[in-house]
């Protein structure tokens, strides 16, 4: 039992994200993310963002690309990973590996927290932050997030982060649901929060590319970024053929370049892509993302429509869990 840990009190009567679910995660409740205490993955240096990673399991949302769904899945993907990890106890780790030959050679002056989604977790997000300061003052702090939180929750990354990776799934709410489980509404909110109000802190939104799927999500969220500010920077991430979209084709080189173009007409000045099929032929039937969404969805085994994870009665036992996406046969 942890009910010392004052710092997590609020997981009491879980409301840190939009399912505002109201339990008790501290006595093993269980709301739509199936988190209780926050529990880590794994960390580690990574000498691209000269950070030190930690990276939190569980996930708001459900989407049927997931690269890492064995961890957003989490506890249902019978993965069994680290777990709780005191902040004190992260911090003199995380402080080791700053002082390392490693960690000297590669510079490393933030820390950074991923998943899954870290928002999940937030007051252990505040806590380890808070303390790691007190020993590295100056150090950075970046938080990758799905936006989909509450505003306040929202404005608690600003608050303990120095940069945000702000990723949008898609802008039609029918094909975000489709895509991740949870409507698009709060993710769209936070984002133009966040471009209103702390803008030096995002580091860039990100959109992975889905070619049949979410492409022209790309453009409407250009436009919509554009407007906030045409200087905030987006990145395309070409999507990896994983999880229930474990058949489906990923985008050329030249696929990605083009919505680049595109991005650019629409008003945003720093757009980039990365992550590419290395061929340059992708064979794709149909263009209606949304039926091809659901056709996957069933595949998989989830026939709800419209998609809510939240609220759906099998959300505590989703038989949509594909364990090993490679036994599980593309639509036909
Ligand atoms: S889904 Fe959101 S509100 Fe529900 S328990 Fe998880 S973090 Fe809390
Ligand atoms: S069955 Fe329910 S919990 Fe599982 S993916 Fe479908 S809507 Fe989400």
């Amino acid at each position: 039992m942890l009910m010392n840990h004052h710092y997590l009190k609020e997981l009491k009567n879980c409301q840190l994200c939009p399912w505002k679910c109201g339990v008790n995660r501290l006595e093993g409740e269980k709301g739509a993310c199936l988190m209780g205490l926050p529990e880590v993955a794994y960390t580690g240096l990574t000498p691209v963002l000269q950070s030190y990673s930690i990276t939190l399991l569980g996930c708001s949302f459900r989407c049927l690309y997931c690269n890492a769904y064995r961890i957003s899945q989490y506890p249902d993907s019978g993965w069994r990973y680290r777990g709780y990890v005191k902040p004190e106890v992260m911090v003199r780790e995380a402080v080791g590996e700053f002082k390392s030959s490693l960690g000297r050679d590669l510079g490393v002056k933030r820390i950074s927290f991923t998943g899954g989604e870290p928002s999940l977790h937030t007051p252990y997000l505040e806590e380890v932050s808070r303390l790691i300061q007190l020993q590295q003052p100056g150090l950075e702090v970046g938080v990758a997030t799905n936006g989909f939180c509450t505003t306040s929750t929202m404005k608690r990354l600003a608050q303990l982060s120095n940069y945000i990776n702000f990723e949008i799934k898609a802008w039609d709410t029918e094909l975000h649901q489709a895509i991740t489980g949870a409507p698009v509404e709060p993710v769209l909110r936070n984002a133009k929060w966040i471009a209103q109000e702390h803008p030096e802190k995002i580091r860039v939104f990100r959109t992975v590319v889905i070619p049949g799927i979410n492409q022209a999500e790309v453009i409407k969220i250009a436009r919509f970024i554009a407007e906030l500010d045409p200087t905030l920077p987006y990145r395309l991430v070409g999507f990896r053929p994983h999880f229930m979209l474990y058949y489906h084709p990923a985008p050329t080189r030249a696929y990605l370049q083009n919505l680049v173009e595109e991005c650019r007409e629409a008003g945003l000045e720093q757009v980039d892509f990365s992550g590419y099929y290395p061929g340059s032929m992708m064979s794709f039937s149909g263009h209606n993302g949304l039926k091809t969404t659901y056709q996957h969805l069933n595949q998989a085994g989830c026939y709800r429509k419209p998609r809510n994870c939240g609220t759906c009665p099998e959300n505590h036992h989703c038989p949509a869990l594909v364990l090993e996406p490679w036994t599980n046969p593309p639509p036909g």
